[in-house]
């Protein structure tokens, strides 16, 4: 019988997010090794979350002055006379 050489996952270590390396539990950028690695982990979901909204966006002001004036434009369309 031969003992585990290492523990293949070891929930008590942390490693970096960013880079995989082991950061310290305590450390002051954790999860993060180091203040660079937290800053590049930040600037990748500012990148994909904040999006500028643009044409594709739906205005709902837009949308529902179109209904109105459609309605008002549209008068009866079913009455005769
Ligand atoms: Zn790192």
């Amino acid at each position: 019988m031969t003992p585990p050489s290492a523990a293949p996952r070891d929930p008590s270590k942390r490693v970096c997010p960013t880079c995989e390396e082991p950061s310290p539990a305590d450390g002051p950028y954790r999860p993060f090794c180091s203040a660079r690695c937290k800053w590049v982990d930040l600037g990748r979901w500012l990148d994909g979350d904040y999006v500028v909204p643009g044409e594709g966006a739906i205005d709902f002001d837009v949308v529902a002055e179109y209904e109105e004036r459609k309605a008002r434009e549209g008068g009866g369309d079913d009455t005769d006379g």
